[in-house]
């Protein structure tokens, strides 16, 4: 197989450059790809790329795929790094999910960066040549959002929660810059958000059903799941982490009680936003609980104490540190979402 890659270069800085997949145009010999490649105007190439201009194109062996692993018949999943964003992971740190049907391919959620959803793309087409009809987005979360654009580009349709396009415009450009500084100039090239339509309840891929759940405000305020009704598997996205410390960007009392309604929808297998990346359903929920109540309970005494904000947020939480991983990264924000929630009880 074939692909067709344009090197880009920014405008502002054009020694930073990257090499960008066309998504869409592999062929099976060079001969077919070159005859592509005549026809593709190099201007519709750059129409696309945010703030870079195409210095060339060619054809060349299709690069390699990120990892997938089948969890259950045709679902596979590809596990994110547990880590912060970086030049080197490409902002690969959020689990993602590939879904074929008998008729067409979904895909639940797209990595950090257009880099990340390129390889995601490399390596479905390794695995089924039909469709990608669906991209379905978990939350707002850049990690998990904006490799989104590859599939926009093949014809896919982008759905999520309502809320979604909302809360992501408002924080669009601070994602942007903040997540394009963590991974670097030149790897979050030709990376750009991409809006989504609302999530239908259902959607088939033929012979295969698929139920988008939209949750009130938990993790975010942008939660959707996907129940693949044929595996009773769960994609939870950021309602479940596994090994990495929970992140906290909604609300402690919803999430907590949106973590009592996972438990009921049939589920016999969950696949988690970080970590995992397959977890029993006790296994995804009883670590869950255990921390959002440890927030909850000692941002409650601190509460009760008339601590200050500043003093509290260093211990709210404290007893956790040793059950997650990047726990410094992320519990001082938590407990900060805590303290404020909850003074208002
Ligand atoms: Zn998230």
């Amino acid at each position: 197989m074939f692909e067709i890659v344009a090197l880009v270069c920014l405008v502002s800085a054009p020694e930073t450059c990257r090499e960008q997949l066309v998504p869409g145009l592999e062929t099976l010999t060079l001969a077919e790809c070159e005859q592509r490649l005549s026809k593709v105007a190099r201007q519709d190439i750059s129409a696309a790329v945010p703030r870079a201009t195409v210095q060339q194109t060619e054809c060349r062996p299709v690069g390699s795929g990120l990892d997938l692993r089948e969890i259950a018949p045709g679902i596979h999943v590809h596990i994110g790094a547990i880590e912060d964003p970086d030049s080197s992971n490409r902002g690969d740190v959020a689990n993602i999910g590939v879904i074929v049907g008998d008729t067409s391919i979904a895909v639940v959620d797209t990595g950090g960066s257009r880099a990340v959803g390129e390889d995601l793309y490399r390596a479905i087409r390794e695995l089924s040549q039909l469709p990608i009809s669906h991209v379905i987005l978990t939350h707002i979360h850049p990690d998990h959002v904006l490799g989104a654009s590859v599939f926009a580009d093949t014809g896919a349709k982008v759905v999520a929660h309502p809320g979604f396009n909302r809360a992501f415009r408002d924080r669009q450009e601070s994602y942007e810059t903040g997540f394009g500084q963590l991974i670097g100039q030149s790897g979050f090239l030709g990376t750009r958000p991409v809006l989504a339509s609302e999530a239908p309840g259902t959607i088939d891929l033929g012979g295969r059903i698929l139920e988008m759940t939209s949750w009130p405000t938990s993790h975010s305020t942008t939660d959707l799941t996907v129940l693949d009704r044929r595996t009773a598997t769960l994609f939870a996205g950021d309602l479940v982490f596994d090994r990495h410390v929970p992140a906290l960007d909604g609300s402690l009392t919803g999430w907590l009680s949106v973590l009592d309604q996972l438990a009921d929808l049939g589920a016999l297998r969950i696949v988690p936003g970080h970590g995992g990346p397959i977890l029993s359903v006790e296994a995804a929920l009883a670590p869950m609980r255990q921390y959002l109540e440890t927030l909850a309970q000692d941002a409650r005494l601190a509460l009760e104490k008339g601590e200050r904000i500043g003093a509290a947020v260093n211990h709210i939480g404290g007893s956790e540190a040793n059950n997650w991983d990047l726990f410094d990264s992320y519990n001082t924000r938590n407990a900060t979402t805590a303290f404020t929630e909850l003074e208002w009880e």
